[in-house]
């Protein structure tokens, strides 16, 4: 099983393998793709936050292939309708036209900006940059604490138990 520890805080990302699929759904392997993405949704067990939808893309986003802009009134209405059902806004996804994606200059302004809307109690907002390989290579996870980004590297095996 594939996940992806938060440095050193315990706190351990688990993505559900239908938004591995949303994903590999949205790869951008041919010239003609264009950008997708969209917003992260997870319960929290304990430590272990298990993403378990990913929204979009929607009609009204603006999308290139090297350019994602994503319907603003959308992204409410999706953490209100999610937060009903106990999920949690944990951050953001899209895609990049690369085998191994790394974050963009504009990536990382976004990353910056976008720390101030996510609510929850984890170690920053995760933000995941799907590229054309399979995960884990053609996956980017990044935690981002507002002031820097770090890459998460993935880990294999059975997820800890949460203390009793
Ligand atoms: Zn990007």
């Amino acid at each position: 099983m594939l996940h992806y520890p938060i440095g050193t805080s315990g706190e351990i990302i688990h993505f559900e393998p239908a938004v591995l699929a949303h994903f590999a759904q949205h790869r951008q392997l041919r010239f003609w793709h264009r950008e997708a993405g969209g917003q992260l949704f997870a319960r929290i067990d304990g430590q272990r936050i298990v993403v378990s939808e990913a929204t979009a893309p929607r009609p009204n986003d603006r999308r290139g292939r090297f350019f994602f802009a994503p319907d603003r009134a959308c992204e409410q209405a999706e953490i209100d309708a999610m937060f009903a059902r106990d999920l949690h806004y944990i951050g953001d996804w899209h895609t990049h036209p690369e085998r191994r994606p790394t974050p963009s200059s504009r990536d990382h302004k976004t990353m910056s900006s976008r720390v101030r809307l996510s609510r929850h109690h984890l170690a920053g907002f995760v933000f995941v940059i799907v590229g054309q390989l399979p995960p884990p290579c053609g996956l980017t996870v990044i935690v981002h604490d507002g002031a820097s980004g770090h890459v998460l590297l993935p880990h294999y095996g059975n997820l800890p138990t949460n203390p009793a």
